[in-house]
């Protein structure tokens, strides 16, 4: 059988069921008040009658609270709230998103998923959304290897390229540092807005264990690096040289967090084509988010989708801030 033939991409009360059994593993959750116990499922409800259904629609997944009376379902405080969306859809495009490598753009979804162009577009920026994992351990404990890069994307929007021109120089583009945590095999990235030493050195800091040992080519922000950090040890690799794993240590070097971004960057020009600088951030948590629980780490596509879906909750995105 295949995963596509699963009930909640298809019936709204499987769907329901599907998260209800991810958001609430110990049981329903008032969102009103907060409530544990004493919710009771509504069955038969039905929406008021319309032209276009005459007898209304069912509401699956319709619960009430014992302590304050009110009426919730799984899809209230998170992506889902505010769209009119069945579940099944949101279902098949997080899981669409999660496993494709290279990402699927907001045209494919829209043909796919028979929705809106306009909807496609702010379903996959809410799954984004979902995806942001947020910094939570600093990388390279225990003396481990972190490999830093930045690469350089598109354009910058106030750059002096001129509006249709494409960007030439770097400082002309948009620019983003990614962190591969060699042990752990997560990666980490973000915009930013320069790749002066006085911005990247905050960075390493605050995502940095003490005794991190750091990995980048010879450029020159990384130069004289240790004495900016907290400690942290220091290695390069000199690429103009043609050493691409240097030659005294074989320890040395940064394919790892270049294999990154081939893939964000096959996605960027193969899939997204086109991306503002203020939505950089949701596609770099996207790749983040698939190489973080990659086959390779052992995670495959089913359980994935349910990673992302456990992420769905209090990332409320409006449109006037997806604008
Ligand atoms: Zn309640």
């Amino acid at each position: 059988m295949s995963i596509l033939s699963k009930p909640y991409f298809h019936d709204e009360k499987a769907a329901f069921e599907y998260v209800e059994s991810i958001l609430w593993a110990d049981g329903p959750e008032c969102p009103h008040c907060g409530g544990l116990e004493r919710a009771y499922k509504l069955e038969g409800v039905r929406t008021k009658a319309s032209r276009k259904n005459p007898e209304g629609k069912e509401r699956h997944g319709l619960w009430k609270c014992g302590h304050c009376r009110k009426q919730f379902t799984v899809r209230k405080g998170t992506i889902f709230e505010e769209s009119h969306l069945p579940l099944t859809k949101w279902l098949q495009a997080i899981y669409l998103m999660v496993s494709s490598k290279k990402g699927i753009s907001a045209h494919q979804l829209h043909r796919v998923l028979e929705v809106q162009y306009k909807t496609a577009w702010f379903l996959a920026h809410r799954i984004r959304e979902a995806m942001r994992e947020g910094a939570f351990d600093v990388f390279g404990n225990g003396g481990g290897g972190v490999e830093v890069d930045e690469t350089f994307f598109g354009k910058e929007p106030h750059s002096t390229a001129g509006r249709r021109k494409r960007a030439r120089s770097l400082h002309d583009k948009m620019k983003v540092l990614t962190l591969v945590d060699r042990n752990t095999k997560q990666a980490r990235s973000m915009v930013i807005d320069s790749t002066r030493r006085e911005e990247i050195v905050p960075i390493l800091n605050a995502n940095l264990s003490k005794e991190a040992y750091i990995l980048t080519d010879e450029a020159r922000q990384y130069q004289s690096l240790s004495f900016y950090l907290s400690g942290q040890k220091h290695d390069r690799v000199n690429h103009g040289k043609g050493e691409y794993v240097s030659f005294k240590n074989p320890e040395v070097h940064t394919q790892t967090v270049e294999n990154y971004y081939s893939v964000f960057k096959r996605g960027m020009k193969g899939t997204y084509q086109h991306c503002a600088k203020h939505h950089l951030h949701r596609y770099l948590a996207e790749f983040d988010f698939r190489y973080n629980h990659r086959s390779a780490n052992g995670v495959e596509d089913g359980e994935r989708a349910a990673l992302a879906l456990r992420g769905v909750k209090g990332k409320r995105l409006t449109y006037q801030n997806a604008g």
